[in-house]
C-alpha cells in the first residue's frame, strides 16, 4: 500500500494507539510513526518493540512536523493534551482522536485547534480488556466500525485522506453526528459495561456464594461480565462522566425494563418471559448475520481473550 501520512503522531500509547501503530506498520501506511505518553516507561516499551520511531517527553514536541495527530489518551485528558499541543500544529495537518465519547471530547478539544488545522474525531469501535502498549496488534480494527463525527464544515479531502487510513487498517468507516454517536455508544457499550461491572460486584458481595463457586461455575454466563468488568478503570470512569446524560437516559429505561421482568418472574407469567428472551434472542440474530459475532458456540472462543466494542 502506499503511505498517506508521511509524520503520524500518536498521543498516548495504550492498546488502541499501540494497534494503529502495528496497523499501519504491517500495510506501509506512514513514513515516520512519533509518540507520546505521560510515562518515560511507556515511551520506552514504544521504543523498544518498534511502535514508535521517535518518542518525545511532551505531546508538544511529538505533534510537530507531523501532518497527522491521533489523541489516544483517556476522554478526561483530552483538553489538557489539546490546550498543550495547540500552538505547535503544522499548518494544514489533521487532528483526530479514538476517544470512547464525542461530545465532550469535541468541546474539550476543539477550542484548541488553530485556523487551519483540520479536527476530525473519531472512535473505532473495537477494543480489549487490556491496555497499555504492550496489548496492541495489528488486526484489531478488522472488519470493525470506526466512527467518524466530522462537523459540517469539515474539509473533504482532509476527511477522505483519514478515511483512507482507517479503511487501509482494516476497518469499516462511517460518519455520524457526535450527539447520535454517544446515545448509540451508551446502547451497545457503556451501559453494558456499567450492568457487567455491577454484576461482578453484586456477586462480591454475596456472602451465601463463597469465593470458590463463583469462580468454579463462572462459564455459565459469569465468566464473560468478568472479562467485560475487567476493562481499565481510569478509561471508564471517564466515559461515564463524559457520557452522563446518554447514560442515565439509557439506564432509566434499563430499570423499567427490569422491573417489568421482575413482575414476571413473580406473578409467574410464563408467556410474558418467553415473548421477551424470543425478542432478544432475534436481535443476537442481526447481530451475527451482520457478521459483527460469531455463530460459534461460548463464542467460538480459541484462547483467555477475544476482542470487544468499546
Ligand atoms: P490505554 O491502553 O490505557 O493507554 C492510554 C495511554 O494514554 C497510555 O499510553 C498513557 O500513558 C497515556 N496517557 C494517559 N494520560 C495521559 C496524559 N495526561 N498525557 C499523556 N499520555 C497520557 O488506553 P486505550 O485503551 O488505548 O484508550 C485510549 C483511548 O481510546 C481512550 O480515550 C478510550 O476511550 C478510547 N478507546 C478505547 C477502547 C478500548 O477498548 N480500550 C476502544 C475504543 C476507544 P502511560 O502508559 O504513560 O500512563
Amino acid at each position: 500500500m502506499t503511505v498517506i501520512y508521511q509524520k503520524v503522531a500518536l498521543i498516548g500509547l495504550g492498546l488502541i494507539a499501540s494497534s494503529m501503530a502495528h496497523a499501519m506498520r504491517a500495510k506501509g501506511l506512514a513514513g515516520q510513526i512519533v509518540g507520546h505518553a505521560k510515562s518515560a516507561e511507556t515511551r520506552a516499551v514504544a521504543l523498544e518493540i518498534g511502535l514508535c520511531d521517535q518518542v518525545f517527553a511532551t505531546a508538544a514536541e511529538a505533534v510537530a512536523g507531523a501532518d497527522l495527530v491521533v489523541l489516544a489518551v483517556p476522554v478526561g485528558a483530552m483538553a489538557a493534551i489539546a490546550a498543550e499541543i495547540g500552538p505547535h500544529l503544522a499548518a494544514g495537518a489533521t487532528v483526530s482522536d479514538v476517544g470512547s465519547v464525542k461530545q465532550a471530547v469535541i468541546a474539550a478539544v476543539q477550542p484548541h485547534i488553530p485556523m487551519g488545522v483540520h479536527f476530525i474525531p473519531g472512535h473505532p469501535m473495537a477494543g480489549t480488556e487490556y491496555s497499555g502498549p504492550r496489548s496492541g496488534f495489528a488486526t484489531l480494527f478488522d472488519n470493525r466500525w470506526w466512527l467518524l463525527t466530522p462537523a459540517a464544515d469539515t474539509d473533504n479531502q482532509a476527511l477522505n485522506r483519514l478515511r483512507d487510513l482507517v479503511h487501509a487498517m482494516g476497518a469499516k468507516v462511517d460518519t455520524m453526528d457526535p450527539a447520535h454517536h454517544d446515545l448509540v455508544l451508551a446502547v451497545v457499550s457503556h451501559t453494558p459495561h456499567l450492568i457487567a461491572y455491577t454484576m461482578v460486584g453484586v456477586a462480591d458481595h454475596l456472602a451465601q456464594v463463597s469465593n470458590s463457586e463463583v469462580i468454579q461455575y463462572s462459564a455459565t454466563g459469569f465468566r464473560d461480565f468478568t472479562r467485560i468488568a475487567s476493562s481499565d478503570p481510569t478509561m471508564w470512569r471517564d466515559v461515564f462522566l463524559t457520557n452522563k446524560d446518554a447514560v442515565l437516559d439509557i439506564l432509566g429505561r434499563f430499570a423499567e425494563e427490569l422491573f417489568v421482568l421482575q413482575r414476571a418472574i413473580r406473578m409467574g407469567d410464563g408467556d410474558q418471559l418467553f415473548d421477551y428472551f424470543t425478542r432478544t434472542r432475534a436481535i443476537r440474530r442481526g447481530i451475527i448475520e451482520a457478521g459483527q459475532d460469531t455463530s460459534a458456540p461460548d463464542f467460538g472462543r480459541v484462547g483467555p481473550s477475544k476482542t470487544h466494542d468499546a
